[in-house]
């Protein structure tokens, strides 16, 4: 392992955008961290040997009943409800469309601060419900399979956009409790996963602290092992991941040669093959019954013989693992096609004899171009100049 600072990546110039916060002067409470709303608090005039229990009230209506207004938070003094009205809010990206598959796949186009978009998806199966979620704005990478790669790297989400995405799906699906009614535990939104738009190792400290908030359990309570973060090879980020973070780690791994996956993932000419292997090997939380995921988009003609199942099998031998084969899903411009359903069984049955787990993941929400490597978001359709997004940045 050469180079440990994850400095400016395989890409052209990246600007991180600072978010335009809403002119409301007021502090946004979601995505903060439980220190940071209790600092927050005191700083608002709550009296610091309160604040503890103040942070741990607010966090209830906020994020186990799904509560918006400070008026309905009735366990709190009438004139403390005023004093966090008027220093704080609650507010959540909003949704611009929502799109539902013929599927049940529902794919949600939101706004963020500074009027970007991106999409979330919501995939139900049978007694569990992956809610997919974003981390950038665009993506500082290009992996050219990818079409949210396509789309220049706008701005990196925070926080608040991140727990956001979970709280405005649990308003669509409903799954707020409900007070006073019988306890119902069935999630519907029962894991995450961070395989949206952008990579969320270079959004690091956003995604961590975001994950800390919807990991708490006394309010989204979504344990680290339903959340699996997706990354393409950030290196530097991978044992921080689960040191800070804690969750299962995906690689998007799709190709058995440096000079393939130079091509697919960009950025295996930082760290090559070897190099994530490593990392990898290395990965704090590695055991049997947390195995990494290795993501394997399969490309016609491209990452896809017998050959390549055979090397994959033999680059990972030793990590706990289990490999996810990813049929291609078309987008317009595409430069690739999906192989053959005939080809992608053969594969599977190569890695399945060698024992390791190949579940051949089923396209969902193809319809409404939902499905992995689809999601781009039309308005930021357009790469912008460095001017542009200066003058945005202004
Ligand atoms: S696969 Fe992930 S890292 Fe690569 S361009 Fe797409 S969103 Fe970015």
């Amino acid at each position: 392992m050469t180079d440990q600072t994850p400095s400016a990546p395989i890409t052209q110039d990246v600007l991180t955008i600072p978010r335009k916060l809403p002119e409301t002067g007021r502090t946004n409470i979601v995505g903060l961290t439980r220190p940071q709303l209790q600092e927050a608090l005191i700083a608002a005039g709550t009296p610091e040997r309160q604040a503890r229990m103040r942070v741990g009230q607010v966090w209830q209506w906020v994020y186990h009943w799904g509560v918006r207004d400070f008026a309905a938070m009735t366990n709190l003094a009438k004139d403390y409800r005023a004093l966090l009205a008027e220093h704080f809010e609650i507010v959540l990206p909003e949704i611009v469309t929502r799109q539902i598959s013929q599927d049940g796949t529902r794919k949600y186009l939101v706004r963020i601060a500074g009027g970007h978009e991106v999409e979330v998806v919501y995939i139900p199966e049978e007694g569990r419900g992956t809610l997919c979620i974003s981390s950038q704005v665009g993506c500082t990478l290009t992996c050219s399979f990818c079409h949210t790669g396509t789309q220049k790297l706008v701005r990196n989400l925070t926080p608040a956009e991140i727990v956001g995405q979970l709280m405005l799906a649990r308003d669509d699906l409903g799954e707020w409790p409900v007070q006073g009614a019988p306890k119902d535990e069935t999630r519907l939104v029962s894991n995450i996963v961070l395989m949206g738009m952008g990579e969320p190792l270079y959004n690091f400290e956003n995604v961590r602290d975001a994950m800390k908030v919807v990991m708490d359990g006394e309010g989204l309570s979504l344990s680290r092992r339903r959340i699996t973060l997706s990354t393409s090879g950030v290196v530097p980020e991978i044992a921080r991941t689960a040191q800070e973070i804690g969750c299962l780690l995906a690689v998007s791994f799709h190709a058995t040669t440096d000079e393939v996956r130079d091509r697919l993932v960009p950025i295996n000419k930082r760290w090559n093959i070897a190099t994530l292997l490593e990392a990898l090997r290395d990965y704090p939380r590695l055991t049997n019954s947390e195995r990494i995921t290795f993501e394997y988009v399969m490309l016609d003609g491209v990452n896809d013989t017998d050959a390549d199942a055979r090397r994959l099998v033999k680059l990972i031998q030793g990590i706990p693992a289990k490999i996810n084969l990813i049929p291609f899903n078309e987008w317009p411009g595409a430069p690739y096609r999906r192989s053959s359903p005939e080809r992608i069984r053969a594969f599977a049955d190569i890695i399945y004899k060698a024992g390791y787990a190949s579940p051949i993941r089923t396209p969902r929400g193809e319809d409404i171009m939902a499905a992995c490597g689809q999601l781009k978001s039309a308005t930021e359709r357009g790469r912008k100049t460095r001017a542009q997004i200066e003058a945005e940045a202004s």
